[in-house]
């Protein structure tokens, strides 16, 4: 089975998708990763979700990817009496380190580290944005806000601070257990929220290594400040367009898009853009204008992937979400302006060997009207480099590893085969021409160009490159250097 586009489509696993048949019916739909939210997720759902996804994988013989998102840091008051109170704007609220309910002038704030880190002049941002406060004074357990924008306080509401650089690390002690649980399981991506800056990074990669690859939420102002360390130490990032449009006014997100995936793709990173992309299909089996336009936008400024949270999980039209999504991107890959548009944000390639052949390959595929750029890649960076070149041909990557297959289902334009290495260079010649055929990338006659690193499975080697046209039996007849 392959797909007929080249963005990839990731889909939020929940109460309305988590069954096998709900999986498959999405995986037939065009979901290439699947996104467990731990932040609603049970050790039990979880083992559920990842044994029917697994399944599923050996049923399609396609390798499908696991992205576990990891709830992070969030920051919640404590009750209130009656459950909610009304703040108007105008007044001065209390927070504070007394455990009792609060009322219209104060709350409980179970986060000392807040109240070490905040300052005055600091904005407070509750329920999502919807009450807006800042601070003007703090002293000892102690912060005062006035409040800017009122509305109705409700128990255990969440409080973000988008000034204030937390003494937080990226990892909560749930976070940790949730990690310790899915990283036994098996899953091929982890993704952290509310990434501060790259430090934190490099703390999650302590404990997660090479386990899984790493995928950073975009999602607070100082991520942003920090964006080129947060890129150097993940695998990959997310647009996390919810958090980012609370922290920071919302008309800042699009240009924020804009920057992150363009940074990510010159970085040769995976970036996914996340949020609210069809949201109206949650309710409705027809998207609004407008998100199809969204949709677009994310396909032509060349994201790898692009996301459905609460279409999949908890929607009504989970499928008619994902077959919406694969429409509107077939549709913009192949519009006439998509090949100029895609490539008016491609940056030239690094000065390294990897990059040199990735574009040396797509430049002479492109001079040579090849059929396809065939991938050898142990770990992936390989096929990664081609990938970051956009290039106008498919991509095939083939690997003897499945952690790999499973990793490079978020990767823009790549489809993934396993399959052992070859001995030597005839071999891989022989298989390269045999796969195009077979997963119907090249036809008779037709040319492809392989790429790999030698000897096979050193990773981080790309140094080869191979031309072969195939015969009327799909054999190598000829090969230039
Ligand atoms: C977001 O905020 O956009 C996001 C993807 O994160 P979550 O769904 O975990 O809030």
């Amino acid at each position: 089975m392959r797909r007929n586009r080249r963005v990839k489509i990731v889909a939020t696993l929940g109460p309305a998708s988590n069954s096998p048949e709900m999986i498959a019916r999405l995986f037939e739909a065009g979901v290439d990763v699947f996104r467990i939210n731990m932040s609603h997720a049970t050790p039990d759902g979880v083992k559920k979700v990842h044994t029917a996804l697994r399944t599923a994988e050996a049923n399609f013989g396609r390798p499908i990817g696991i992205l576990c998102d990891l709830q992070g840091p969030k920051f919640r008051v404590g009750n209130i009496d009656g459950e909610r109170v009304g703040l108007a704007s105008g007044a001065v609220y209390r927070f504070d380190a007394n455990e009792t309910a609060g009322d219209a002038h104060r709350v409980f704030l179970p986060h000392p580290q807040i109240f070490e880190a905040v300052e005055p002049g600091h904005t407070l941002l509750l329920d999502d944005g919807k009450i807006r406060m800042i601070v003007r004074a703090k002293s000892g357990g102690t912060i005062e806000a006035e409040v800017l924008v009122g509305g109705m306080l409700a128990s255990r509401k969440g409080i973000s601070l988008p000034d204030t650089v937390l003494p937080v690390g990226p990892l909560t002690e749930k976070d940790k257990k949730d990690l310790d649980f899915a990283l036994r399981l098996g899953v091929d991506w982890v993704a952290l929220s509310f990434v501060q800056r790259g430090e934190d990074v490099k703390m999650a990669r302590q404990l997660i290594g090479q386990a899984a690859a790493i995928m950073s939420k975009i999602e607070k102002p100082s991520a942003i400040t920090d964006i080129d360390e947060v890129i150097a130490h993940s695998d990959g990032l997310m647009v996390a367009r919810g958090d980012l449009g609370v922290e920071m006014p919302v008309e800042k997100v699009p240009g924020l898009q804009k920057q992150i995936v363009s940074k990510a793709r010159a970085a040769g990173k995976p970036v996914v853009v996340a949020t609210q992309m069809l949201e109206s299909m949650v309710a409705s089996p027809v998207p609004t204008r407008a998100e199809v336009s969204d949709v677009a936008t994310a396909v032509f400024d060349g994201a790898d992937a692009i996301m459905l949270s609460a279409e999949s999980a908890v929607g009504q039209f989970p499928v008619e979400a994902i077959a919406m999504m694969d429409r509107i991107a077939y549709e913009v890959e192949n519009d006439p302006s998509y090949p100029a548009l895609v490539h008016a944000t491609r940056t030239p390639p690094l000065a390294t060997a990897a990059d040199a052949i990735a574009a040396g390959a797509h430049t002479v595929a492109d001079t040579l009207k090849l059929a396809c750029i065939i991938c050898y890649t142990a770990t992936g960076s390989t096929a990664l480099r081609v990938a970051r070149e956009r290039p106008g041909l498919p991509v095939i990557g083939l690997s003897p590893v499945v952690a790999t297959g499973r990793k490079l289902a978020l990767i823009w334009g790549v489809h993934c085969v396993l399959t052992s290495d070859p001995e030597n260079q005839a071999a891989m010649v022989r298989k390269a021409c045999r796969i195009a055929l077979e997963e119907g990338f090249a036809r008779p006659g037709e040319g492809i160009i392989i790429v790999a690193g030698v000897p096979l499975g050193s990773p981080g080697t790309t140094n080869m490159v191979r031309i072969a046209f195939l015969d009327e039996a799909g054999n190598p007849v000829a090969e230039g250097a």
